[in-house]
């Protein structure tokens, strides 16, 4: 798309804002920018962006009138008043996602999923890179897909994490290679529904043609329920069954599959990763590799050598033969069950958190049949323990707002066991934290103290 002399406002100035309004002003573009937020939040605006008019404290309808296009960022829903009335005025509003899509030069492998996105980006990214073929990756972590998209005009593949709530604003967005992980209860508070969150995912293929191709988790009944609905050539990936094409694990080994043939090509110990959900986000970057033209030995080298992220079922310490997770990006119930499967020692979960309007059943049957003990913290500390009580479990352990007592309580109550520690919390930060980050910083924190206690 010629952006050249377009009127176009950006709603939100937050990172992703931002990289589109700087990119714009240096394609020539009338830019404005709009934010709900007051101009004191912002300070002075960078020499990047001089140039481009400003409204805050508040999103007028000068957003879309006279505009050619409004870019929308992330955190700003489509429902939200402003960008409905945007849409109602006629106005074309995209969103981050088909802004970065029209800007691309490179085939794009998209990488959606309740669960494993980062994961399975990084090491798609990683296997590429180290296999000869150039690879940005963007998306969720690091840089804003846009940024990335217009510093590295020269690369061969754009691997992109890409949200839910991203797709919802694409147009024309066709990714070469699309792909679904998984898809479970989450974010359904904003979705309004688990059918609606899945079929917002299933947007990944919806531009797609005979020439693309999209890869699914075989396992996942929603993800079967979608492929019924695309026109891409389809692959699968399973920890479970035989797939005509694609890649999965059987009986110890890892099997590469192509029409309808099957050869093993290494053992399911072979990838170094732990947790079984890490062996399934392995396979489907092995399977997109494969379509990129890397063989799965090739690919698996690479896995073999890959630093699990911060935050995901992360080791953070051990004490006296009790180790500790940090996995809280942990943040739904099919992380945390991925999680808890984990491992075959006793457990102790701390988990609790904001709730997102999830569906809690099948985890905390999960919780009450295979963790030793459950440690509760924040809102939903207290509906969680009741739940898991009400299935039959003894050992449960409410420390509301105490973070520093429940790693304690944790600790203890697999000491004399040889288990785990695991905090994985089934629900968003927000309610005792700034983010993630920071609650799974805390936690290695509160760790490493008990640790050096420990030691004296
Ligand atoms: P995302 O980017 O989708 O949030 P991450 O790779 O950051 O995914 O992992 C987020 C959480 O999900 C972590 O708790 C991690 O251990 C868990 N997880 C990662 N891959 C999977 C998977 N395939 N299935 C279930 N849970 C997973």
């Amino acid at each position: 798309m010629e952006f050249k002399n377009k009127k176009i406002s950006i709603a939100g100035f937050g990172k992703s804002g931002r990289a589109a309004a700087e990119i714009l002003l240096e394609r020539g573009c009338d830019v404005l920018i709009c934010d709900e937020a007051p101009a004191s939040k912002f300070g002075e605006l960078p020499e990047s962006l001089r140039g481009a008019e400003t409204e805050f404290g508040g999103i007028t309808d000068r957003l879309f009138e006279g505009r050619d296009l409004v870019i929308v960022s992330p955190g700003l829903s489509v429902n939200s008043r402003p960008i409905r009335r945007a849409i109602e005025g006629g106005v074309k509003v995209i969103g981050e996602i088909e802004f970065s899509y029209l800007l691309a030069k490179a085939p794009i492998i998209g990488v959606t999923g309740t669960n494993g996105k980062s994961t399975t980006v990084s090491l798609i990214h990683k296997i590429l890179s180290e296999n000869g073929v150039r690879s940005i990756l963007a998306g969720n972590i690091g840089n804003p897909l846009s940024r990335e998209i217009a510093d590295h005009p020269e690369t061969d593949y754009i691997t992109a994490e890409i949200s839910s709530f991203q797709l919802e604003t694409i147009d024309s967005f066709r990714p070469r290679i699309g792909m679904i992980t998984n898809i479970t209860s989450d974010h359904t508070d904003r979705h309004g529904g688990f059918e609606n969150y899945a079929a917002t995912k299933a947007r990944m293929f919806e531009n797609q043609t005979k020439e693309d191709m999209a890869i699914l988790n075989m396992d996942d009944p929603a993800c079967r329920n979608i492929s019924k609905g695309i026109r891409s050539r389809t692959y699968w990936f399973s920890m479970e069954r035989e797939v005509p094409d694609g890649m999965f694990a059987r009986e110890g080994g890892i099997f590469a599959a192509e029409g309808g043939r099957s050869e093993r090509i290494a053992d399911v110990g072979d990838t170094g990763l732990e947790g079984r959900h890490n062996l399934q986000n392995s396979l489907a970057a092995m399977c997109a590799a494969r379509l990129v033209g890397i063989g799965p030995e090739a690919a698996l080298r690479s896995i073999r050598s890959y630093t699990p992220l911060h935050h995901r079922l992360e080791r953070c310490g051990s004490i006296d033969g009790v180790d500790f997770y940090d996995d809280s990006k942990g943040t739904n119930p099919g992380a945390v069950i991925a999680a808890i499967n984990s491992f075959d020692r006793p457990e102790a979960l701390i988990a609790g958190g904001r709730d997102k309007g999830m569906d809690f059943g099948e985890m905390t049957s999960v919780i009450a049949e295979k963790v030793h003990t459950l440690v509760t913290i924040g809102e939903s500390g207290p509906a969680l323990a009741a739940a898991c009580r009400a299935k039959g479990m003894k050992r449960v352990i409410e420390c509301g707002r105490d973070f520093e007592a429940a790693v304690k309580s944790a600790y203890e109550s697999v000491r004399d066991c040889g288990g785990c520690v695991l905090l994985s919390p089934a629900g968003a930060s927000f309610d005792m934290f700034k983010s993630a980050e920071h609650r799974g910083d805390e936690f290695k924190r509160i760790v490493s103290m008990m640790e050096k206690r420990r030691g004296l």
